[in-house]
């Protein structure tokens, strides 16, 4: 497996040894995330393409570039290799040379957070942490509770009193001790943040724990070797914290450099017109960002405090890729047509990313001979009262076939 063999703040550039700082830069504090670095060189010699075709189908078979030392820390849940599905009706639809829908709604918990937290939950077994503890809009929290199940941890989550009752409920279910915080997510983080400190438990904040990013990476490896090693032109993906845009950005960073691809992807981060502070930043060319409202139908993004604002402001910038918002009722629309035209229902954040990607393609900021991936970061069933405001209601019928006839003639449909 893999050693990591520094750590270095993405604002000041100061590297530390591993194990010399726990989570963020001492110097820039919390805003000073770190990025976890490797010896290319010798994670090359043996990750290779050769060598991958025989591994195991889960994140893992990126051994070398992940930072866990021993295999018997790993969780027993399988995490990752995600199905990329072509879709060339779509791409002909909207004139782009090919679309593929990287579906992370898969994952075993339902979401791309179980990247994050089968590291996550690895690293703190490796370091002999008993309990684990994390702010969630949702879906970090339902996959650490998950995660933290399997390996025997406790685990704390602090979630908005308004997350969706499907995710409190998955967290429930999975024994996790659940505080809903009266207020919204920056207050669920601030006082997460002071209970780990106080009570010492492992922090599973991606915006955090240097580590965790390196598990939602192996999104992007994923779709390299899916992709053949020619990596998609364009990527988009929904920002809320921005650790997934992060992740997307490290994962084709790390293979670059191990020289498994050429180049790294237009990374285009999509954001919810209630929650852009990102997009904001990125667009007036600020070095900071600014932090603002939150108001989004789609839970998992509506973060008006972001917090790995500096690495996901990096991930735009240097993939010289570009940010877009959608408004609610693009992101509603965009889960039956994404779910009817690919087969892939994803919760409202997971459609974003498709919103943003139609919305850009029909701006024509997307090339003709593109070839774009849209990760869909959530699964559907995760928030069902959004999908229902997209869609109608069923027909009613008596068990009764006259009665059937009655209703079908009512619709107007077709039989
Ligand atoms: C967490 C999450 C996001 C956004 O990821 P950030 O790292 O917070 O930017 C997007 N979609 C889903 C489904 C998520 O759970």
């Amino acid at each position: 497996m893999g050693h990591p063999v520094g750590l270095k703040c993405v604002l000041c550039g100061e590297e530390y040894k591993p194990g010399s700082v726990e989570y963020t830069c001492p110097a820039c504090g919390l805003d000073g995330t770190l990025d976890v670095l490797y010896d290319y060189k010798e994670a090359a010699r043996t990750l290779t393409a050769d060598a991958l075709a025989g591994r195991e189908r889960s994140l893992w078979r990126y051994g070398e570039l992940l930072p866990i030392a021993d295999d018997a820390n790993i969780p027993r849940l399988s995490v990752g290799w995600t199905p990329l599905y072509d879709c060339p009706e779509v791409a002909r639809e909207y004139d782009v040379g090919r679309l593929m829908i990287k579906d992370d709604g898969r994952n075993p918990t339902g979401s791309l957070k179980d990247r994050a937290s089968a590291v996550g939950v690895a690293r703190a077994l490796e370091t002999g942490q008993r309990t684990v503890a994390c702010a969630s809009t949702g879906n970090a929290a339902s996959s650490l509770s998950g995660f933290a199940a399997v390996a025997g941890l406790r685990s704390f989550i602090f979630v908005p009193e308004k997350a969706p009752v499907a995710k409190i409920t998955q967290l429930l279910v999975y024994g996790a001790n659940v505080v809903l915080v009266r207020g919204d997510y920056a207050d669920a983080f601030n006082l997460a943040t002071a209970a780990i400190d106080r009570y010492g438990w492992y922090n599973r904040n991606c915006a955090i724990n240097p580590y965790l990013v390196e598990g939602k990476k192996t999104c992007a490896m994923e779709m390299a070797e899916q992709c053949g090693w020619d990596v998609p032109d364009t990527v988009f993906i929904a920002v809320g914290d921005g650790c997934c845009i992060s992740g997307l950005y490290k994962g084709f960073y790390d293979l670059k450099l191990a020289g498994l691809i050429e180049r790294i992807p237009r990374i285009v981060g999509v954001q919810a017109e209630g929650a852009r502070p990102i997009h904001d930043a990125f667009k007036s060319g600020a070095d900071r960002v600014a932090f603002g409202p939150a108001d989004t139908v789609a839970d998992s993004i509506s973060v008006g405090a972001p917090r790995n604002w500096a690495k996901a402001l990096r991930a735009v910038r240097e993939s010289v890729g570009d940010m877009t918002v959608v408004s609610d009722s693009e992101i509603l629309s965009a889960i039956p047509e994404m779910a009817r035209r690919t087969g892939v229902f994803g919760e409202p954040a997971g459609a974003a990313a498709f919103a943003g990607f139609r919305r850009m393609a029909r701006e024509g900021r997307i090339g003709r001979d593109e070839k774009v991936a849209v990760v869909v970061t959530g699964n559907g069933l995760k928030d069902i009262d959004s999908a229902k405001k997209a869609v109608g209601t069923p027909m009613v019928s008596a068990p009764d076939l006259e009665d059937f006839n009655r209703q079908l003639e009512r619709s107007g449909l077709q039989c």
